[in-house]
Order: C-alpha cells, then sequence, then structure tokens
C-alpha cells in the first residue's frame, strides 16, 4: 500500500521507539502499515485465519481459528473459543467458577459483535448461565435489543432453553469468604482467630488487590470477514448489579466490518468513560496500526484519569487497562498501561503469546 505521510509515519514510530523502548509490540510494518485517509485494503498481510486474545486466550484462539479454517463464521468461531474458558472451573475471571460479587453470587458480562452484518449485542448481570456469549449472541439473533440486563438477561436465556446452575465453585466462595471476612474489623464476619486476637479481619497482601480479569478473543478468516466477543464475570465482589465495560459495545469490544475489531480487559470503569474499544477502530479506520491505536486508548486514559485516589504518587493511572486490536488485513497488536502484558495469537501454528506495548514501565 502506498504510504501517503512516509515522514510522518517516520517520526511516529521514532518517538514510539524511544517512549515504550525495545520491548514495545511495535514494528515498522505496523506503524507504516496504514495511512490517513485511506480506507482499509481487503487484502490481508498477516496470514489468515487469524484469532488473537487477552493473554488467557492460547486455546481460545487455537479453537477460533480451527473453526474459522473449517468454514465456521467468525463470531461461531470466536466464541466458541471463549466457551473453553467460561466452562474452566480453574480460571476464576470467566464464566462457571468466576469470582462473585459482595453477596457471593457470580454475576457475569458478555458482549459479541458480527463484523460482515455489524450486529451486535450483549447481557450484564447474568446469573446462573454459564455461557453469558452464548446468550449475548441468542439476543442479536433472536431479539430486536442489543443489551439485556440481570434478571430479563435470565428470563431471556431460560425462554431460549439455556440451563440454569450454581455457577460458584467451592474455590471461588472459599475466596471470597476469605475477602469477606477479613474486609473489616468492624463487621460482624469473623475468620478463623484465637482466644488473644482483638483486630480480626484485616486484608494483607495480595488479598488487597481485587481479582480481575476477562477474555477477549477477535477472529479474521481468509474472505476479511471479523468478529469478536469479550466475556467475563467481571470485577471482583462488585456491588451487585454492577456492569463493566466487557458487555458495553464500544467499550469492551468493538467491530467494524470494514476496518477492524478492538477489545479490552482490565478496570472497567476506566474503559467505560473513554469507549476505548471504539476509539481504536476509529483510530484504525483513520490509519493507525493497531498497536498504535492501542496505545492512544492508554493515553486518553491516562489523560482522563484525574481523581487522585485512583493514581500512583507521580500521577500516572494506579491500575491498568489492556487492549487489543485486529485490522482485517490480519495485522494486530496490543497495549496496557503498564508493563509486563501479553496477548495471545493463533495464525494457524501453535498459539503463543507476544509483548504488548506500554505507557508505563513498572
Ligand atoms: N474489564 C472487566 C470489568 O471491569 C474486568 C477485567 O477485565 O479485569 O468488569
Amino acid at each position: 500500500m502506498k504510504d501517503v505521510f512516509p515522514s510522518l509515519s517516520r517520526r511516529l514510530f521514532i518517538k514510539a521507539a524511544a517512549l515504550f523502548g525495545a520491548s514495545a509490540a511495535i514494528t515498522p510494518s505496523e506503524l507504516f502499515s496504514e495511512t490517513a485517509g485511506q480506507s482499509m485494503s481487503r487484502r490481508t498481510q498477516g496470514r489468515v485465519p487469524v484469532s488473537i486474545a487477552s493473554a488467557n486466550g492460547l486455546e481460545a484462539t487455537r479453537r477460533a481459528v480451527e473453526g474459522m479454517r473449517r468454514g465456521d463464521d467468525t463470531l461461531d468461531a470466536v466464541i466458541a473459543g471463549v466457551n473453553i474458558v467460561e466452562n474452566d472451573p480453574d480460571d476464576d475471571t470467566v464464566g462457571y467458577g468466576g469470582l462473585p460479587n459482595e453477596d457471593g453470587v457470580v454475576e457475569l458480562d458478555s458482549c459479541v459483535m458480527h463484523g460482515p452484518t455489524m450486529r451486535g449485542a450483549g447481557v450484564a448481570a447474568l446469573r446462573n448461565i454459564k455461557n453469558p456469549s452464548l446468550v449475548a449472541q441468542k439476543v442479536l439473533e433472536r431479539s430486536d435489543h442489543v443489551l439485556i440486563v440481570g434478571e430479563g438477561a435470565l428470563r431471556f436465556a431460560r425462554a431460549h432453553g439455556f440451563r440454569e446452575e450454581n455457577l460458584l465453585t467451592d474455590a471461588a466462595r472459599e475466596k471470597w469468604l476469605r475477602w469477606k471476612e477479613r474486609l473489616s474489623t468492624k463487621d460482624d464476619w469473623l475468620p478463623e482467630h484465637g482466644m488473644e486476637e482483638r483486630d480480626i479481619g484485616v486484608l494483607t497482601g495480595a488479598e488487597v488487590q481485587r481479582p480481575t480479569g476477562t477474555i477477549n478473543c477477535l477472529g479474521l478468516n481468509d474472505r476479511a470477514e471479523i468478529s469478536g466477543v469479550t466475556t467475563t464475570s467481571g470485577l471482583a465482589y462488585k456491588i451487585p448489579g454492577r456492569v463493566g465495560d466487557s458487555p458495553i459495545l464500544g467499550a469492551g469490544l468493538y467491530v467494524d466490518g470494514k476496518v477492524g475489531a478492538a477489545g479490552s480487559t482490565g478496570r472497567g470503569e476506566a474503559n467505560l468513560l473513554s469507549l476505548a474499544s471504539f476509539l481504536i477502530v476509529e483510530r484504525m479506520r483513520a490509519g493507525d496500526a493497531p498497536t498504535d491505536a492501542c496505545l492512544a486508548a492508554c493515553r486518553r486514559i491516562a489523560e482522563q484519569t484525574k481523581m487522585k485516589r485512583l493514581r500512583d504518587k507521580e500521577g500516572r493511572p494506579a491500575f491498568n487497562v489492556n487492549f487489543y486490536a485486529l485490522n482485517v488485513r490480519g495485522e494486530h497488536g496490543g497495549a496496557s498501561l503498564w508493563s509486563g502484558k501479553q496477548y495471545a495469537v493463533n495464525d494457524g501454528e501453535e498459539s503463543r503469546l507476544v509483548d504488548s506495548a506500554y505507557l508505563f514501565a513498572r
């Protein structure tokens, strides 16, 4: 593809390289790959089918590519990928086995988006159904709505024959109980304690950090069709009814069949205020390479984080948000606010983890 603004692109690359160091997953080909004002080429550059996901998506991307190779629709393929993680009791951030809300009840969020038809849908605060991504797909296919939440989402799922089950595993319940009993010395929940102890119930060490996690998975086939899905149990021990970014189109996921797809994991409250997946897709439409578009979203969030309680001593966000992007040419990238993150890629061989770019080094 002809490079209309080569000098601008080169400056951008040098700046990015200086800012983010050698470990950043930015390559010249990514930064020079698209130019402002040009529409995305339908010709793929990378290997296809290709699927990328958050770092917990090695299996999911493998499954998504396998599906697309045998001709499955891109949305069916990525959903089948994340179903593996939703069904896995050992992943306590997604689906069955996810960490519950503050009352000990698992509430799941998910959304899906299908690039070829530009349709999307989500469900939020859904209880008792372990595959919210499939319920979101059902909302897309069998309703005139885009978002259904809570009791309404459960009733919709029931009507479509989804099986209800208790999603709280013993392992997740024990983690929640540990958190609840140590949350305050002033309430009536007490962890095991001895006769001589006084201030019983203090969170220490790693327990102070509320666990988060999600899976986002994007897939592109050899006809340059693209879709995506995001699914999560959300922020552990949240207020019941809290909805994060994951089920919100434009925040936890966005797909444009002509441009590409983006998704996120991490602090949903920050992403909800920037609608970063939409921002990333729009940046790619305007010519940004995927990694660059993800970094732009990170910068937006850093700029928007003004509350002192959310900033570290240097004024940087005291939390992480991670973005993943795939364009219709098969180029992909990822970026996080903080270093040390990776994302999963499968383009036909073994799934692998790739370093994400970042704004701040730990
Ligand atoms: N983004 C998810 C949420 O805020 C959590 C996560 O990805 O860690 O619900």
